[in-house]
């Protein structure tokens, strides 16, 4: 969408294009990545997805909600700057609304930061029900994480050593491997700590007490990732939305 004018454009929603939104965040991602890592994966993950089903992708959501410290190391760590809840759903909200105008019925928010998940549902539920009201019952909206869509044969081969979980993967072997397939020149690998996945609590406390995070920011180590397991990655996680996406919404235009 950033790239095209507006009326190739507008000749791509008129074929019937679906639009995926891209929602990342500003997040400390360790001392060997930088801060965009969400936002540029959940971006370029969204484009590979597009291009198998003649999509358009969106201009992304670039910050996200609250890190948190289970999962993202917490919003207390230096750079993580992020949104309120209710302003990630205004925005899922909005944008709903905004591409709706424009003639498309059918939307994915492509998500790369685990915290957005529950807001952007709750913006797109919201829409969802003020354009039944205004007469629009033929919208339909999708909510994929690209990680949820890595099979779980693709993780023994990539975990050998066994998988600790998604919510421990923070700037761990999924988005650096990702990153180092992707934009090796953004990762510097000898900055990487190799040290054991972080031991979190099994709930939360407020305020945060920041010695629970690990001093890197890590929440695992990325010391085994790879820029061929990032490949594999890719490729896993933009076949499956891209079978998701065909299953659900009625007319993909078919790729170039
Ligand atoms: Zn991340």
């Amino acid at each position: 969408m950033e790239e095209l004018d507006a009326f190739a454009y507008s000749e791509q929603l008129a074929a019937g294009a679906p639009v995926l939104i891209p929602a990342g965040s500003i997040e400390q991602h360790g001392p060997h990545m930088p801060l965009h890592v969400d936002s540029l994966l959940s971006r370029t993950i969204a484009g590979e997805t597009a291009r198998r089903i003649g999509a358009v992708v969106s201009a992304p959501i670039s910050y996200g909600y609250k890190s948190q410290q289970r999962s993202g190391g917490g919003n207390h760590l230096p750079g993580t700057t992020s949104l309120t809840g209710d302003l990630v759903t205004a925005i899922a909200k909005t944008l709903v609304l905004e591409f709706v105008r424009q003639g498309v019925k059918q939307i994915g928010f492509i998500n790369g930061h685990f915290e957005n998940y529950q807001f952007l549902y709750e913006g797109a539920d919201l829409a969802l029900k003020e354009l039944a009201n205004a007469g629009h019952d033929n919208i339909r909206i999708m909510l994929l994480s690209y990680w949820d869509f890595v099979d779980d044969e693709t993780i023994s081969k990539l975990y050998p050593h066994g998988f600790t979980g998604w919510d421990l993967e923070h700037g761990g072997v999924l988005e650096t491997s990702l990153m180092l397939h992707l934009f090796p020149e953004q990762v510097d690998m000898t900055k990487v700590e190799d040290s054991p996945p972080a031991e979190l609590p099994n709930y939360d406390v407020l305020p945060v007490r920041p010695e629970l995070t690990p001093a890197s920011g890590c929440l695992s180590s990325a010391v085994e990732a790879t820029a061929d397991k990032g490949r594999i990655l890719l490729e896993t996680a933009s076949a499956g939305m891209a079978a998701a996406i065909k299953s659900q919404f009625e007319h993909t235009p078919s790729s170039p």
